[in-house]
């Protein structure tokens, strides 16, 4: 799984013209996930949260803009409108056809098979998408911005870098790699602490839990190091 990600809204906010960027960089927003909280959305499971913020642009916007000379270099020093961005992070389902495996010829430089990754968004993850771009511009409305812009960009999986789900967590050893402690089913001695061990990917940032997952699965090593289990 990956976060799917790229669906959200843009738009201009007006007033504050004589402020500029600097020394008044506006901070991020993050709104937390809101879809399939209180009530069930008829058409996806799940949600997502956005991140975004404003910002104004600059000089640089020159790079994108056909032009040379001194009137262009004019137009360039009067900065162009505020604007504020959604950026949505949605959660990616956990389904049988995504997976990993080892490939069967090529290896990497150490003679380690790589890593063959199948993965791709289903419906579920493209409803989402679209769901941000609608509800990013309702939120821009309602606050005022204008020539609302909404955006679903046609990101693969893996863009977010937000990996998860490949040594996932369970009871059974049969379905599940790892145990309740992030310890492998198989090799009692080898932990992994990472975003392999879940089991969905939920919509938020994930290393803080990941940290928070390797604090605990130590402790636990060393209560069963203390006991002579490991
Ligand atoms: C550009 C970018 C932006 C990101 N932004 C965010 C964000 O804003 N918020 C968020 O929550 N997450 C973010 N992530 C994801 C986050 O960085 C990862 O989830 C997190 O770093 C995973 O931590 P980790 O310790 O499991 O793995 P890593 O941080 O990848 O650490 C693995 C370590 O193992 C080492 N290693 C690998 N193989 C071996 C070996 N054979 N022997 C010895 N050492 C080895 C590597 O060198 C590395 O130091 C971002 C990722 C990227 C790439």
């Amino acid at each position: 799984m990956d976060h799917c990600m790229g669906g959200g809204a843009r738009g201009t906010i007006p007033g504050m013209e004589d402020r500029t960027v600097h020394g008044r960089r506006p901070n991020g927003i993050y709104v937390p996930r809101f879809r399939n909280v209180a009530t069930a959305h008829p058409d996806f499971l799940r949600g997502y949260g956005f991140q975004g913020g404003a910002d104004r642009e600059g000089w640089t916007r020159g790079e994108n803009l056909p032009g040379f000379g001194a009137e262009f270099k004019r137009t360039l020093r009067t900065p162009a409108p505020w604007r504020f961005s959604f950026y949505g992070f949605g959660e990616c389902l956990p389904r049988p056809t995504n997976y990993v495996e080892l490939d069967p010829d090529t290896k990497d430089a150490w003679g380690i098979p790589a890593l063959r990754i199948h993965c791709e968004w289903s419906d579920n993850e493209r409803k989402l998408l679209k769901d941000m771009s609608v509800s990013a511009a309702e939120m821009l409305e309602a606050a005022g911005a204008k020539e609302v812009e909404p955006f679903v960009d046609d990101n693969a999986p893996g863009l977010t870098i937000h990996e998860m789900g490949t040594a996932r967590m369970g009871r059974d050893p049969k379905t599940s790699v790892l145990n309740a402690w992030n310890q492998c089913h198989d090799v009692k001695n080898l932990f992994v602490t990472d975003g392999a061990c879940m089991t969905s990917s939920a919509c938020q940032n994930p290393s803080i839990t990941y940290m928070a997952l390797t604090a605990r699965a130590v402790a636990h090593a060393v209560e069963q190091m203390k006991r002579h289990e490991l």
